[in-house]
């Protein structure tokens, strides 16, 4: 689609990476243009995947297309002024139990293409327990003896990449969010969600969007990028399946700040378990797990009024159930890894959990194109655990998809329905993911209550 020649506006529904970068984008390349962001609530939107307190930037990927987008991402991210005070280049260290397995596979190749990738002396291995220990504690340490673990050890083997960052993903999606609004020609419509897109049946083109206040607006071209939730508003589910994964902060002393401040993000790819260093006096885990999903049945997005209804798994956030806590796996399952990791402060009580969605497809690559059956509608979603670090250059990439002009290579890894595995490039446990309902929780003052 040529944007120059359709005098007329873009709606993006979705304030989040992919709306925000392709908001910016659209605006400089057309500044002519006139475009509407809408979001359920304001940027930066408080259970959008986007918005957390931190995420890791690395370049360290086995599919070379990702390592080079995720590099020239990267780059930039380290140049701009606004991000640098939240951006901070302390390594990752990658483990594993050692075992022969998929896993292990991804662990092993990931270790070769850093070694590939990147200097020595920007990699660091390990090749026991008390090595893997002793990057985080110091060479002094030693991990928990084994009759005290009572189970085998599963943090073994490791490799640090000290080119890897994490960032405060939370201000960065502000400073995008403060850059849009400094844009003459980007307004914002946050508050109310879309309800659904308007097609006209002759020609089955995407015409505007109706707001669940049943406020209508009308556009040339709408792009849909509202993440976990874009199967509420188009038939993605068997492409981008929305589920959970959990997430937990507990609260340090200035002492552990101290004494962990220098530590590099911590994951185990056979446990999923990943830790950041201190930020803000708390060191937040997580775990890429089989996950939770939420399936409720909705009237089919693509024709809401025909009376057909489909199932779809939708997130259930702090927005809408604002005590809900982990389930009692996703706790114990965290607890267990710090036990070996973090054994100090395995049994503290968490600040705060959440389940933080995402759009997950098959394959781990995005789905950046237009939707299959009906014109000026795009799609941007499907960031499957890994998008967030293609924020300064996803925006351009998703305008060369509307305009035509993304590389084949590109065209073919993000479009429309393709099927696979992860490859590695977002490494998740296998399983399926758990219906929440069967094993919710809820935080009523300092009872917690299961299966409400
Ligand atoms: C726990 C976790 C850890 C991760 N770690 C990393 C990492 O370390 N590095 C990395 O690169 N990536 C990581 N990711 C992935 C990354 O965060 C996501 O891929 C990315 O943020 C997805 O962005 P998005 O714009 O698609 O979604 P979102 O940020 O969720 O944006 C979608 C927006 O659409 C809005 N919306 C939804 N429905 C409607 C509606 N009907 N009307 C109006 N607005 C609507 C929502 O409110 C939301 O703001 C992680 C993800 C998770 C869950």
């Amino acid at each position: 689609m040529d944007l120059t020649k359709v005098p007329s506006d873009v709606i993006i529904i979705g304030a989040g990476i992919f709306g925000l970068s392709t908001a910016l984008a659209i605006s400089k390349r057309h500044p002519h243009y006139q475009i509407t962001v809408i979001d359920r609530l304001t940027p930066p939107v408080i259970d959008g995947t986007s918005v957390d307190t931190t995420r890791c930037i690395r370049a360290d990927y086995p599919d070379p297309i990702y390592a080079r987008l995720a590099s020239e991402a990267q780059k930039k991210i380290e140049a701009d002024p606004d991000l640098a005070p939240y951006y901070f280049k302390q390594g990752m260290t990658f483990a594993c139990d050692g075992k022969p397995g998929k896993m292990f596979d991804f662990w092993q190749r990931g270790l070769d293409n850093v070694r590939k990738q990147h200097a020595a002396d920007s990699i660091i291995e390990m090749n026991s327990a008390e090595e893997v220990f002793r990057r985080i504690h110091g060479v002094a340490s030693n991990p928990v003896p084994d009759d005290q673990l009572e189970r085998e050890r599963k943090w073994i083997r490791g490799y640090t990449n000290l080119e890897d960052a994490f960032i405060d993903a939370e201000a960065s999606v502000r400073v995008y969010y403060e850059r849009c609004l400094a844009r003459k020609n980007i307004v914002f419509v946050c508050g109310t969600p879309v309800r659904n897109i308007i097609k006209d049946p002759q020609s089955q083109t995407a015409t505007g969007v109706m707001l669940e206040d049943r406020r209508q607006l009308k556009a040339s071209l709408v792009l849909l990028a509202a993440g976990a939730w874009s199967n509420t508003l188009v038939n993605i589910e068997e492409l981008a399946y929305s589920s959970a994964i959990e997430v937990a902060w507990i609260p340090l002393t200035p002492d552990e700040c101290e004494r962990w401040k220098n530590m590099s993000i911590t994951t185990n790819l056979s446990t999923g378990f990943n830790l950041f260093p201190p930020y803000n006096s708390e060191m937040k885990c997580l775990r890429r797990s089989p996950g939770y999903c939420n399936t409720v049945t909705i009237p089919d997005p693509e024709n809401p009024e025909g009376g057909h209804n489909i199932k779809v798994s939708v997130p259930r956030t702090v927005v809408t159930n604002p005590t809900d806590v982990i389930p009692q796996d996703a706790e114990n399952a965290l607890r267990d890894n710090l036990r070996e990791l973090m054994p100090s402060i395995a049994g503290r009580k968490f600040d705060r959990t959440k389940l933080c969605w995402i759009s997950q497809t098959p394959t781990a690559d995005f789905i950046i194109s237009p939707h299959p059956h009906t014109k000026n509608l795009h799609i941007a979603t499907g960031g499957s655990a890994h998008a967030w670090k293609f924020l300064p250059i996803i925006g351009d990439l998703v305008l060369d998809s509307i305009e035509g002009k993304l590389d084949a290579e590109l065209v073919r890894k993000w479009a429309w329905g393709r099927h696979g595995s992860d490859g590695g490039n977002a490494p998740r446990m296998s399983g399926n993911a758990q219906e929440l309902r069967d094993v919710v929780r809820s935080q009523t003052g300092d009872v917690i209550l299961g299966k409400i």
